[in-house]
C-alpha cells in the first residue's frame, strides 16, 4: 500500500512572518486524524520558522533545492548537512524551473539524488516534458532518459527514500492541468520504466505524485486514478483553505 503525499512548494514566495503564519493555518485546520503525509517546501531563509511550527505535528518539511557537496567552498549554494541540521526530511530535486532556468542537468541531478540519500535526506525527483516534446510526441521519452539518467547508479533499496513527481512543464504555474488520463497514462509509464530498470516489487511501492496546477477543484479527480499517489502543488499551497481543501481531497470513486 502507498502511502499518499501532499505536497506543498512554495517556490521563492513569503517573508518569515507570511511563511509562520501560513505553516500555522495549515496545522491548525488538518484532520488530526489524516492518515497521508502532507509536507510544505519553504524557501531556506523560511525552513527554521516552518520548522518551529510544525514540529509537533505530522506535517514533513522540505527544502526546494540544495547541492550535492557536503561542505566547502560553494558561495550561495546550501548543503545537505546544513538541511539536515535545520530538519528537513526531504528536498525536492530537478524541479524544472531549476532544469530551465538554472540549467541544471540531469548529471547534476543525479549527483544531487546520491548526496541527498547519502545525508538521509529523502528526495522528491522531479520529471516531465516541456508542451513541445508532448506535441512531438516525445513525453515518454523524455521521462525515461529522466528517471535513468537521474537514478543511475541509485540501488533499489534507496528508491525507498524517493518519491517521484510527473510534473509536466506545460501545466505547471499556467492552470492548465493534465487531465486525469493523460496524467495516469505519464505515471504508468513511469512505473512500468521502473519495473524494467529494478523489479515489479520496487515499481509497485514507489510513490508518484502529479504537480501541475493542482487545485481544490481538480484533486478529487486525479487522487481517483489508482497510479496518482499525490500531488506536489505550487500556486494552491500558498492559500491556506484552498491547500487544506487539496490535502483533504475527497475519495471518489475507483481509489
Ligand atoms: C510546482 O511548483 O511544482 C507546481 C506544480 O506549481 P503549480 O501547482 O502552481 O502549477
Amino acid at each position: 500500500m502507498r502511502k499518499p503525499m501532499i505536497a506543498g512548494n512554495w517556490k521563492m514566495h513569503l517573508t518569515r512572518k507570511e511563511a509562520g503564519e501560513l505553516a500555522s493555518a495549515i496545522k491548525k485546520g488538518l484532520d488530526p486524524d489524516l492518515k497521508h503525509e502532507v509536507l510544505l517546501a519553504p524557501s531556506f531563509t523560511n525552513l527554521e520558522t516552518v520548522k518551529n511550527i510544525i514540529f509537533d505535528s505530522k506535517i514533513l518539511l522540505s527544502a526546494q533545492n540544495m547541492c550535492w557537496e557536503e561542505k566547502g567552498a560553494f558561495t550561495g549554494e546550501v548543503s545537505p548537512l546544513q538541511l539536515k541540521d535545520i530538519g528537513c526530511d526531504y528536498v525536492i530535486i530537478g524541479h524544472s524551473e531549476r532544469r530551465k532556468i538554472f540549467g541544471e542537468t540531469d548529471e547534476t541531478l543525479n549527483k544531487k539524488i546520491k548526496s541527498a540519500l547519502k545525508n538521509n535526506l529523502k528526495v522528491i525527483f522531479c520529471i516531465g516534458e516541456t508542451l513541445e516534446e508532448r506535441e512531438n510526441n516525445q513525453t515518454y521519452r523524455v521521462l525515461q532518459t529522466q528517471i535513468q539518467n537521474g537514478l543511475k547508479e541509485i540501488s533499489k533499496e534507496d528508491l525507498s527514500a524517493i518519491v517521484i513527481a510527473y510534473e509536466p512543464v506545460w501545466a505547471i504555474g499556467t492552470g492548465k492541468t493534465a487531465t486525469p488520463d493523460q496524467a495516469e497514462d505519464a505515471h504508468i509509464f513511469v512505473r512500468k520504466e521502473i519495473s524494467r530498470l529494478y523489479d515489479t516489487n520496487t515499481s509497485e511501492n514507489i510513490r508518484i505524485l502529479y504537480g501541475g496546477s493542482v487545485k481544490a477543484e481538480n484533486i478529487d479527480e486525479l487522487m481517483a486514478k489508482p497510479n496518482i499517489d499525490g500531488a506536489l502543488v505550487g500556486g494552491e499551497s500558498l492559500k491556506a483553505d484552498k491547500f487544506l481543501r487539496v490535502i483533504h481531497y475527497q475519495k471518489v470513486l475507483s481509489k
